[in-house]
């Protein structure tokens, strides 16, 4: 007996993430999937109408209110690439912090 379990576990986000963006961003999300077109911008997977709720908008300035009509301030990520996007930038700042008070210590012993 086979079970898709895999599949059954993204469907099921996928239907979380529709009942949680439907209301509120679907606005500027539909603008940004109009411009930019149903791929993503990082991994360049495409997507298909029944696909395209794995895709999601990022904000490149970080600002979700910044929502400019050319879609300039844009990206089409898919759920995976927008998890890596942010979670890579938290991990940036964690790492350099890190790297910083490595770099004294070496320094120090160094001399
Ligand atoms: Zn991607
Ligand atoms: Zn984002």
């Amino acid at each position: 007996m086979r079970k898709p379990a895999v599949d059954k576990t993204v469907a099921e986000i996928v239907r979380e993430l529709k009942e949680t963006s439907a209301a509120a961003v679907s606005d500027y999300r539909e603008q940004s999937l109009k411009i930019h077109g149903l791929i993503c911008a990082k991994c360049g997977r495409e997507f298909d109408f029944k696909s395209r709720s794995l895709l999601t908008v990022h904000h490149k300035d970080g600002n979700r209110g910044n929502n400019p009509p050319d879609g300039s301030n844009w990206e089409n990520l898919c759920i995976y690439c927008h998890d890596d996007e942010h979670s890579r930038g938290l991990l940036g700042d964690y790492i350099k912090g890190k790297d910083a008070s490595g770099e004294m210590h070496w320094k120090k012993r160094a001399k």
